[in-house]
């Protein structure tokens, strides 16, 4: 069986080399970009089952580059947490009309964040424990 593969669109290198450390520990597959245009391409080539979308990206923003994946068919059933270091009054609405199926506030912690990956994958109970 193909593991879920896992879409991290970040650009602070220090976030996305965490993310990636855990997803691949985790057993996902992980596909990296580092601003929204080439998020966006990617997700279409590989139909990822999962995108994690900073919101704070140059250029394109993270809600912008969700709200074009929720738009275009080719994309739109691909789940999409936000990853977000200030969730503040106001910014879970703005999230969900962007079409974000849910977010993760960073600072990243792994426990939280595996959860809530395995959670909006339905994986829940079925991914290895990392001691
Ligand atoms: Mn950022």
């Amino acid at each position: 069986m193909m593991p879920p593969q896992v879409l991290v669109v970040e650009d602070a290198a220090a976030n996305m080399k965490l993310a990636v450390l855990l997803l691949g520990k985790a057993g996902y597959s992980v596909l990296q970009a580092d601003n929204a245009m080439d998020g966006i391409a990617l997700a279409r080539e590989h139909q990822p089952d999962l995108i994690l979308m900073d919101i704070q990206l140059p250029g394109m923003d993270g809600l912008t580059a969700t709200r074009l994946l929720k738009e275009n068919e080719a994309t739109r059933h691909i789940k999409v947490i936000a990853l977000t270091a200030f969730a503040m009054k106001g910014d879970e609405e703005k999230m969900i009309a962007a079409g974000c199926d849910g977010y993760i506030a960073k600072p990243i912690q792994y426990r939280n964040f595996l959860a809530q990956v395995e959670k909006i994958l339905g994986r829940l109970g079925g991914g290895k424990e990392t001691p």
